[in-house]
Order: C-alpha cells, then sequence, then structure tokens
C-alpha cells in the first residue's frame, strides 16, 4: 500500500458517523476532494485539489469545509462534534507528506492559512503566512536554511500578521516600529536591516502584544493554528466582505472555508522567488503569458509594491527550466480549466511550487477577446463563449470610463442611473449648460432633478448629476436614452439653484468648478479625472455575432429622434421599440406650439361642454314657453316678458360662446397645425433609420402641466413684476415665451392654466390615453403626421413599419376609443395619399387592471409592449420619482432583493406580465409581445422576458448590445436547462 493510500484511509475514518465529513487533505499528486466541491472546499479548496489530481506540483495540505465555518457561525464559535479528531489527523498527514512537525524546536512545518470561499473575494478575507514559528523554531529555522536573516525576517512577518488578523491589533502600530528601527539604524529599505536588527524587532514586537493584550504572543504552534483558523472563519462576517458580498451578490450564509498549507519559501536566496501571472493579458485580452515575479521575496513583498517587479519574461534567462516548467503548468491548466488562468507560484530554491490557479478576472475588453480567441482554438464552443461576457459589462465598451491609473477623489455617492465616466464644469441650470454647450464647454448639469424642460441643457452637457430621483426618474431615463453618463438620487448633495452652488457636507461647488462623475459607479469626483475612450474593436464585433447566432429574442431600441435611431442600428438594434412623441415637442421650435396647444385645448373643451349645456338649456327653454293658463293675463305678460329675456340671454351668451369656441378652436387646431409637420419630419427621420424595421410610437403620454412653466416660480416672477427691472423682464420673457409688452396679461393668463392644469398627484392624473380621449384632436393630428410620413416613404419604394402604441391603458374601452381614431386617420390618410402602409395599433400593458384584462384588451391590442416603469410604480405604489428615498434602506434589510425599476420583480411584477401574456394569447392568437420599461436593457429582465416568451425587448441605444448578448444568454442558458431535464 502506498503512503497516500494509508493516509486516505485514515483521514476517512476519522469522518463521523453522521457521514459529513470537515477535512479534505491533499498533496503528492492526490487529493480528498475535487475541483466539482467549491461548495464544500471553496473555490480555493477546490483548486488545490484540482491541481493535486492533475499532477501540478502544489504544497501539501488540508482544506476545512465551509460547513465547520457555518457551524461556527451558528453556535458563536463551537466548532462541530469529531472536526478536531479529523483536523489532528489530517496534519498529521501533512507532517508526515513534508517530513517536519509543526512546532517542532528543530526542523519546523510552517504553514499558511488563509480563506477561499466558493466564490471568489479577493482580498476581502484574512491569510496568515509562516505560522508555526515561536522563539524556539525560529532558532532551528535559522540553522537548516543556514540563513539567519531569513528566519527573523519570517518570525517577524508572521507576529505582524498574526497580531493584526487574528489578535486585533493595529497593523500601523508595528509599521511604527519598524520605520523608528529603520531610522534608528539610519536606513531606507526593510531590505537593509540586518539578522540582528530583526531579531530585536521581534522582541519589540512581542513586547507590544504582551502591553496590548496583556498575554504573551502565543508559542504553542498548535494553539496558533486554532487562534487562525478561528480568526479565518471570523473575517467571512467582517466589513469589507460583507460590503462585497453586497456588492457582488453573494448570499450571506455560504461561509469559508479555511486551507492550511506547507509553507514553501522564496524568499530562501537568489535561486528562490515568487510571483503572480495570467495566462492571457487581463486586460486587453492578447495571448501572451503574462505576470511578474521578485527573487528572493515572499508572495506579500509582489503585491505589497515595496520592490518592483520583473516582467515574467525576465525568469526565462535567469531560470530557464523553472520558466519552461511555469509556462508548461499554467497553459496546461488553461487547458484544463478552458478559460484564462491567475496563478500564483513560488520557487523554492530552484524547484517550482503552484500555490493557486483560478479563472482570472478579466476587463470587458479582455473576456470578449478571450472568449473569441478561445473559440477560434476550439478550446470551448460558442455556446460556452456566450456565457463567457458578463452582459452588463459591456457597457465598459461602449462608454467613456476613469483612467484606471487616475487618482480619484470621491465626494459623495449615488445610484449608477446611465453608465460612463464624464467631465465637466457644473452648471445649474439648463439654459446655462446649453450655452456653454454651444461654446463647446464641457459641462455637467448639476440639478436637484431634471424636467422635461432641460432636455436642451441635457443635450449639451457632458453628463447629468441629480440630488434626488431614482433609476427611472426623468434624468435616468433621458440620459439613458441619450448615452450620456447619470448619477441620480446623491443625497449627500444640497444643490442651491439660485446661488448656483452644490454643497457636500462642508465643501462647497461653484458653477465654472470642475467635477467628474463615473455614471457607472455611481460616484461624484471633485476635479477633472483623466477618462478613457471607448474603442469597438473587431472582436466586439465577432463576439455579437456568435451571440446573435442564439438569441431568440428581438432587440429594439427606446429611442425619440433619428440621430439616437441611428446610433441603434449601429449597435444592432432591430427596430424601435417605444419613441416617446413627447420629447420631440421639448424642442426650441415646438415648444411655443405645445404651450399654444395646451393654453387652448382646455378652453376649447369647456366652451364645448358649456355651450352644449347651454344649447340644451335653451331647447328646454323653446319647448316649454309659458302657457297662460290659469294665471291671470298681466301675470302672463309678465311671465312672457321673463322669458323672453331668459332667452335672449341664453341666445347670446351661446353666442359668445361660440364665438370664443371659434377663437380658441382657431388657437388649438393652430397649433396643432404648426406642430403637425414638425411631427411628420420626425417620423419620417425615425422611419428612413430602421429602414422597414418596426417603429413603435407611442402617443402623448405625460401630464401636460410638465411643459408650462412652474407654478411657484410664476408666482414669484408675477409677484416681482410691478418691481422688475428691464433686465428682469427680459429674462421674464424668454422663460415665458412671450414679448415684454405681453407679459403683463400674458403671465397672469399662463398662471390661470397652470393652477387649472395642476394636480396632486400627475403620475396617477390626468396623461396617457386620458389625454387623448379628452383631446382627440391631439392623437388625429399625431396619427396623421405618422400616416403622411409612412405614405411618403413607401411612396418613394421605402419600407415602413409603423405600430402606434397607447398609452396607459386600464380598460378595453379606453383603448377602442384611442384606437378607433388612429385607424380612422389611417383609412384617411392612406386614401387621400393612394398608398397602403401596413401598420398595427396595439396598447402598452402598464396599469395593473390591463394585465389583468389583458384577454380583453387582446380584442383590439394588436400588440402588447410592457411599460414596466409605470407597471412597477403601480404595482408596488412607488412613486418612480421619489421611491430613491426609501428603496436603498429596502435593500439594505433585506426587504427588497434589489431595486425594482431596475430589475424586475419576477414575483409581483412579473406574475402580472406573465398573466398578460397568456391573457393576451388567449385573446389574440398570434399577439406580439414585448417590453419598452427600462427593464429591457437589464440582463436579469431580458432572461425573465424570453421566459416568459416574449417576442422582444426594447431599451436605450447603448444597453442594445447589452439586451442583444442577454437575450443569447437567456437561450443558451435555456436550451442547456431543457437538456439537462431530458
Ligand atoms: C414605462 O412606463 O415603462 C414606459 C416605458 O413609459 P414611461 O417611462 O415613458 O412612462
Ligand atoms: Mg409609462
Amino acid at each position: 500500500m502506498s503512503t497516500t493510500e494509508t493516509e486516505t484511509t485514515a483521514a476517512a475514518s476519522a469522518t463521523p458517523a453522521s457521514g459529513e465529513r470537515y477535512v479534505y487533505s491533499f498533496g503528492n499528486g492526490h487529493a480528498d476532494g475535487s475541483g466539482a466541491m467549491k461548495d464544500v472546499l471553496g473555490g480555493k479548496g477546490a483548486g488545490l485539489a484540482e491541481m493535486t489530481n492533475a499532477g501540478v506540483p502544489v504544497p501539501p495540505g488540508f482544506t476545512i469545509t465551509t460547513a465547520v465555518c457555518r457551524h461556527a457561525h451558528r453556535t458563536k464559535g463551537q466548532l462541530p462534534e469529531g472536526f478536531q479528531a479529523e483536523q489532528d489527523e489530517a496534519l498529521a498527514q501533512l507532517e508526515r507528506a513534508i517530513g517536519k512537525r509543526l512546532g517542532d524546536e528543530s526542523d519546523p512545518l510552517l504553514v499558511s492559512v488563509r480563506s477561499g470561499a466558493k466564490f471568489s473575494m479577493p482580498g476581502m478575507m484574512d491569510t496568515i503566512l509562516n505560522l508555526g514559528l515561536n522563539d524556539r523554531s525560529v532558532r532551528a529555522l535559522a540553522s537548516r536554511t543556514g540563513n539567519d536573516r531569513f528566519a527573523w525576517d519570517c518570525y517577524r512577518r508572521f507576529i505582524q500578521m498574526f497580531s493584526s488578523v487574528v489578535m486585533d491589533l493595529e497593523k500601523g502600530e508595528f509599521e511604527h516600529l519598524i520605520e523608528a528601527l529603520k531610522h534608528k539604524r539610519k536606513v531606507k529599505l526593510d531590505t537593509e536591516l540586518t539578522a540582528a536588527d530583526l531579531e530585536s524587532l521581534v522582541g519589540e514586537f512581542k513586547r507590544h502584544v504582551r502591553k496590548r493584550k496583556n498575554r504573551d504572543f502565543p508559542q504553542d504552534a498548535r494553539e496558533q493554528l486554532a487562534m487562525a483558523r478561528d480568526a479565518v472563519f471570523r473575517s467571512w462576517d467582517n466589513d469589507r466582505a460583507i460590503y462585497y458580498r453586497r456588492q457582488n451578490s453573494i448570499p450571506d450564509d455560504l461561509g469559508t472555508a479555511v486551507n492550511v498549507q506547507a509553507m514553501v519559501f522564496g524568499n530562501m536566496g537568489e535561486t528562490s522567488g515568487t510571483g503572480v501571472g495570467f495566462t492571457r493579458n487581463p486586460s486587453t485580452g492578447e495571448n501572451h503569458f503574462y505576470g511578474e515575479y521578485l527573487t528572493n521575496a515572499q508572495g506579500e513583498d509582489v503585491v505589497a509594491g515595496v520592490r518592483t517587479p520583473q516582467p515574467i519574461e525576465n525568469l526565462r534567462q535567469e531560470m530557464p527550466e523553472v520558466y519552461r516548467q511555469l509556462h508548461e503548468i499554467t497553459k496546461r491548466l488553461e487547458k484544463h480549466y478552458r478559460d484564462i488562468q491567475d496563478f500564483e507560484f513560488t520557487i523554492q530554491d530552484g524547484t517550482l511550487y503552484l500555490l493557486q490557479t483560478r479563472n482570472g478576472k478579466r476587463t470587458a475588453q479582455a473576456a470578449v477577446r478571450i472568449a473569441v480567441d478561445m473559440v477560434k482554438e476550439k478550446l470551448i464552443s460558442e455556446q460556452e463563449a456566450v456565457l463567457r461576457v458578463e452582459a452588463a459589462s459591456l457597457d465598459q465598451l461602449l462608454h467613456p470610463r476613469l483612467d484606471p491609473k487616475a487618482k480619484v477623489t470621491v465626494i459623495a455617492k449615488g445610484l449608477s442611473a446611465s453608465p460612463g465616466a464624464a467631465v465637466g464644469m457644473a452648471v445649474f441650470d439648463a439654459d446655462t449648460a446649453a450655452e456653454m454647450g454651444h461654446e463647446k464647454k464641457k459641462v455637467i448639469l448639476v440639478r436637484k432633478e431634471t424636467t422635461p424642460d432641460d432636455i436642451h441643457g441635457m443635450d449639451a452637457a457632458q453628463g447629468i448629476l441629480t440630488a434626488t430621483g431614482g433609476m427611472t426618474s426623468h434624468a435616468a431615463v433621458v440620459a439613458r436614452g441619450m448615452g450620456k453618463p447619470c448619477v441620480s438620487g446623491v443625497s449627500a448633495i444640497q444643490v442651491d439653484d439660485k446661488t448656483c452652488t452644490m454643497t457636500v457636507g462642508k465643501l462647497v461647488v461653484k458653477q465654472g468648478d470642475w467635477i467628474t462623475i463615473d455614471g457607472s459607479a455611481g460616484t461624484v469626483m471633485l476635479g477633472a479625472v483623466p477618462t478613457i475612450d471607448a474603442e469597438i474593436s473587431g472582436e466586439f464585433q465577432a463576439f455579437m455575432a456568435i451571440a446573435d447566432k442564439f438569441r431568440r429574442l428581438k432587440v429594439r431600441s427606446n429611442s425619440d429622434i433619428p440621430r439616437d435611431a441611428i446610433k441603434a442600428r449601429e449597435f444592432g438594434g432591430e427596430g424601435i421599440g417605444l419613441c416617446r412623441t413627447e420629447h420631440m415637442f421639448f424642442a426650441e421650435d415646438r415648444l411655443p406650439h405645445v404651450v399654444r396647444m395646451i393654453m387652448a385645448a382646455p378652453l376649447v373643451k369647456e366652451r364645448r361642454d358649456q355651450l352644449e349645456a347651454r344649447t340644451r338649456a335653451l331647447e328646454g327653454l323653446t319647448a316649454s314657453p309659458p302657457t297662460a293658463g290659469k294665471a291671470t293675463a298681466a301675470a302672463h305678460r309678465k311671465s312672457v316678458a321673463k322669458y323672453r329675456l331668459s332667452l335672449a340671454a341664453l341666445k347670446k351668451e351661446i353666442a359668445e360662446l361660440q364665438k370664443d369656441l371659434a377663437l380658441q378652436t382657431k388657437t388649438y387646431h393652430g397649433a396643432l397645425a404648426k406642430l403637425l409637420p414638425f411631427q411628420r419630419k420626425d417620423f419620417y427621420g425615425l422611419f428612413k433609420a430602421m429602414s422597414g424595421y418596426p417603429v413603435t410610437i407611442r402617443t402623448l403620454d405625460p401630464p401636460l402641466h410638465e411643459f408650462l412653466p412652474k407654478r411657484e416660480e410664476l408666482m414669484v416672477d408675477l409677484a416681482r413684476f410691478p418691481r422688475a427691472t428691464a433686465a428682469h423682464k427680459k429674462d421674464m420673457a424668454k422663460r415665458y415665451r412671450l414679448t415684454v409688452p405681453q407679459l403683463k396679461a400674458g403671465m397672469p393668463e399662463l398662471l390661470l392654466r397652470v393652477e387649472s392644469l395642476h394636480e396632486f398627484n400627475p403620475m396617477l392624473g390626468h396623461r396617457g390615453c386620458r389625454l387623448g380621449i379628452t383631446y382627440p384632436e391631439i392623437t388625429e393630428m399625431q396619427a396623421r403626421a405618422i400616416f403622411e410620413a409612412a405614405c411618403e416613404i413607401k411612396a418613394k419604394g421605402g419600407t415602413v413599419v409603423p405600430e402606434i402604441m397607447i398609452p396607459l391603458v386600464g380598460t378595453v374601452e379606453e383603448l377602442s376609443d384611442q384606437a378607433g381614431i388612429v385607424r380612422r386617420v389611417a383609412e384617411e390618410t392612406m386614401s387621400k395619399k393612394g398608398v397602403r402602409v401596413e401598420y398595427l395599433v396595439g396598447t402598452m400593458i402598464e396599469v395593473p387592471r390591463a394585465a389583468v384584462t389583458a384577454e380583453r384588451i387582446a380584442g383590439v391590442a394588436e400588440f402588447f409592449s410592457f411599460g414596466t416603469n409605470d407597471l412597477t410604480q403601480m404595482t408596488f405604489g412607488y412613486s418612480r420619482d421619489d421611491a430613491g428615498k426609501f428603496l436603498p434602506e429596502y435593500v439594505e434589510k433585506k426587504m427588497l432583493a434589489g431595486d425594482p425599476f431596475v430589475s424586475i420583480d419576477q414575483d409581483g411584477v412579473g406574475a402580472l406580465m406573465a398573466m398578460a401574456v397568456k391573457g393576451g394569447r388567449q385573446g389574440r392568437t398570434g399577439i406580439k409581445l414585448g417590453i419598452c420599461g427600462e427593464h429591457g436593457g437589464d440582463p436579469e429582465s431580458v432572461e425573465f422576458c424570453h421566459r416568459i416568451g416574449l417576442d422582444y425587448v426594447s431599451c436605450s441605444p447603448f444597453r442594445v448590445p447589452i439586451a442583444r448578448l442577454a437575450a443569447a444568454q437567456a437561450a443558451v442558458r435555456g436550451s442547456t436547462q431543457e437538456s439537462d431535464r431530458r
């Protein structure tokens, strides 16, 4: 029987009756565990087992399972029954493998004790090296290696590390002692300290521990091991680790494994060394051996940056055989794991050891290149390649980002509302942003929150920063649509647009001060931080072509203007899933007409209603003239006279109403007539940019007051008006789009309108299809503009696929009303132009009632598009603009898994969607189904949309590649699960 077999049997015999095994050994070409046991052994432990089994030279050791950590957490530090016996046996096995004993006074075994969770959490938990040294074994190490300095250096490092990690002492306090000694010795570098210096340092370290902890530094190696193991378990719950898990969605209840492994030394002279490397370049993906090393050093020296490591190429000259072995082994590991490897190695006296290998973290650019290259090298399949790139990470390739080498001062954090980095001067109002933008100055528009009125400033700015607002706030949605970085909901900043300042604690940022925002990280920084431009490489196109082979979902974009539509096509968009027509209304040349339309429309309606009531009254009056009856002649005459008077008064009133109605109608229709050609031109541009792909155009949606000035502002200006200077008046006239002489009468009129449009809860008020129902002429005008544009393209031989979408439908009757108008206008226009265009009329599903009654709605709708922004708002009853105030706390307290405005709440909102899909299909065979809420660009939500069988997702142009990849990944994962079930 070989030693290994004996040892394996011995270890197995320590397994408790429960059958759960707590310790797994590895070494000498055999491991008890395997690479598949990440849940039990953690990533590192599983990797060590797998490497050992693959014949890679790995220092022997053992892994304590994650179950022990979980047990210790549950029981406040207790260890499971039977565990100690297993650990003792595994240690004995390790001692036999190395031929040294832990704590031995003549030839000690030294070990490292390292954390290792299922998912890599680099640097988050604790590690202890050189464990086993004490006052006696250090001397043994010195005489065995013939290197006093090396031994004392190991010991002082060990005390330092152990004291800070296990005994909770400040690392810096030890650094001070080192600095003081260097100062005394008049040397600059640690390496200049002699063996005697280090020995005296050890003495000082121990005295420091005694003073601070009221106990001696532990000398018993087994006690050291137990204390270190328990400290590593505890480190699972340190703040860094908790934060990292939260950021990376790693469950809190997994626990970490602990790896105890024989130390090998890279600091034993010039034939020793240590290094780290990657089998390919992790930042560009280039297929070349990449890494660095230091001779005569320990691992932490490479990381600590005390000495500058050399490129791995130099090792080829210095130790050619070691280099050859390292290259051969790591390439073999890459083939074995079929992924780029990130490895750590140590050379002890000319012998190479691999300490660790894991799939290397890489930039998005590298991930794409490696995936494409590995398909070419036939190392992985195309399906695997598709899964190798995190969909959300493609953002890094499409937007400028902060130069990773740059030093940054983060002053506040908010939501990562729209990715990419932007640098500019802080500006606090849209007009100034627009002016400075036109002068080619770089600005960041800083607002408490943005409104549609700010659109020109947003357009001119490099990026947008808001103090309030969530992930579907106006700023977030519009910025994503424009592909501009945006950080929203930065509650730590106070924005004062009167003084044009932004305050963060004591810091005041004034207009013109340079700031930087990183919309991918949600951070705000002081000064102009250097950025790196986005670059779309050939590999990116090749990768996306592979992804496209697998996806079933089509991907469209939410684009309102041809420029965005063209961008979306470049990114592979296959149509427009949402054109928010109101965004077209905010352009400088349209807004005056929109305002006129809004001012007149309610008056037209009011006059019509009044006229109707008056006409009815007149009819009633005419039908019942006073009769003589029993009245005296005088009384009858009197009532006839009164009757005539009433009749005349009514007729006069009717005539006046008719006159005013005619006037208001003229203004109203005049404004609509002005808007029509603008809209037609917009739609023509969109149809053209989409050359034959479907274009979904939504009729007007937002509450009308959004187009008018703010009530409070108007009131303040009205109060100031009598004393206003000429310059002020000019400014007011500009803001209200009136001439100075018009201000006196115009402002009160404007205020009257604004007040009449005021709503307590506008998002649930007069908006969406409710507007088109009250003001059918607006829907008519929009429908006419759409069909005139479509006919024009068709007449020129082009292809158009218009899809007209009615927003905020809750009942089928609402949809029938609006769809009726659209279809009537479509027929009228087409017959007038003598051209036929195929088109669809459908609805958004964004009101819960619509989802519940989807079957009936599908009787009228030819397509559904889920408006998950409003659907989420209305399902939860969370205002999408205000939820940012409490959602982070909900997530923090685990009341919600995440922000439901970012990723679909599958249990609630998702259930409504699934219900609507079913109802929709029952109501209309082959009904087209899509999504156009912001979730359409979120990978998890895209996967959900794939699962419930939508036909397409629609998102902002810059998220189109992300959605394409997420859709492909959903299809690949889906078919893998399918075949697993079979
Ligand atoms: C939605 O509600 O999901 C939607 C797309 O419409 P908007 O964001 O314009 O309300
Ligand atoms: Mg909506």
